[in-house]
């Protein structure tokens, strides 16, 4: 079964006189929905009796949770203590999925920088093992890194780098974004067919077993030379990827995936189209 649910908390979840995140399980159970994600992205804030009250409702609710870990970490950087850094971030993610019985925590590689391509992969690779091997002393090796698909070319996350990265070790699973998939290509999901080769080259590499148990972004997105823009919303058709030939895709290949949609402002929304457009298909 394929699950959806929202990257962070939709405006209309605030118009209706929500304020606490906490709330989200339970008002993204009422829309038809299955997973969340939370959203640590400017810092893991959120202390342990909020994380286990998370934790709670969304046990409650049959809600999937992950987490979004901060954007500055930074693993290729050429300063050691950035690189110090990224590891204590990913820890403390991990400490907060912990808390609120997470299964996934979602992270961004960094960005090459100054420094050669090559170097910087390979530079981020040491840190994701130091990272593996705290996290396994510390008994929070049952949740799963997923590095992620970016979407700017100056940002370390092609396919191919989060493919070699997850081969580091099985535990890792690829956070496939394929709205930045789409703007880092130019454009590359047109058909369903395109969405079918990015399958089997996760599969080529990972196995079907990781493939199946994607962790998959799905927006509409806007980008130009340098990549992504922006994300954009299901009705701005105007801008690719096309969910339908997507869902069609997944289908085919047995997906039993978490889709999360991070459309601006309608993330739940859209999250809950994609749901219906899904479903359809059945
Ligand atoms: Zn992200």
């Amino acid at each position: 079964m394929v699950k959806f649910g929202p990257g962070g908390n939709s405006e209309s979840f605030y118009e209706q006189g929500y304020k606490l995140s906490v709330d989200m399980p339970g008002w993204l159970r009422k829309m038809g929905l299955d997973a969340y994600e939370y959203q640590c992205n400017k810092g893991v804030k959120i202390g342990r009796k909020t994380a286990e009250e998370m934790g709670r409702n969304a046990a409650l609710n049959n809600i999937f949770l992950s987490i979004h870990a901060p954007y500055y970490i930074n693993m290729p950087s050429p300063e050691e203590e950035k690189r110090i850094n990224s590891v204590r971030y990913i820890f403390e993610t991990l400490e907060a999925a912990k808390w609120m019985g997470a299964k996934r925590i979602v992270v961004h590689v960094g960005s090459y920088s100054k420094v050669d391509k090559k170097w910087a992969l390979e530079t981020s690779a040491g840190v994701l093992v130091k990272t593996l091997q705290i996290a396994k002393e510390n008994s929070l090796d049952d949740i799963a890194i997923c590095p992620e698909v970016l979407g700017k070319v100056n940002q370390i996350g092609t396919l191919d780098e989060i493919l070699a990265l997850c081969s580091l070790d099985e535990k890792l699973i690829p956070t496939v974004d394929f709205g930045h998939l789409h703007a880092r290509g130019m454009g590359a999901l047109k058909e369903e067919e395109d969405f079918i080769k990015v399958f089997e080259k996760i599969e080529k590499v990972l196995g079907y077993e990781r493939l199946r148990r994607l962790h998959i972004h799905f927006s509409r997105i806007e980008y130009g030379k340098g990549g992504e823009k922006r994300h954009r919303v299901l009705d701005e058709v105007e801008y690719g990827p096309d969910f339908l030939l997507f869902a069609r895709a997944m289908r085919k290949k047995r997906m039993d995936a978490v889709v999360i949609c991070e459309s601006r402002e309608l993330m739940a929304e859209d999250a809950l189209k994609m749901k219906r457009i899904y479903e359809e298909l059945e």
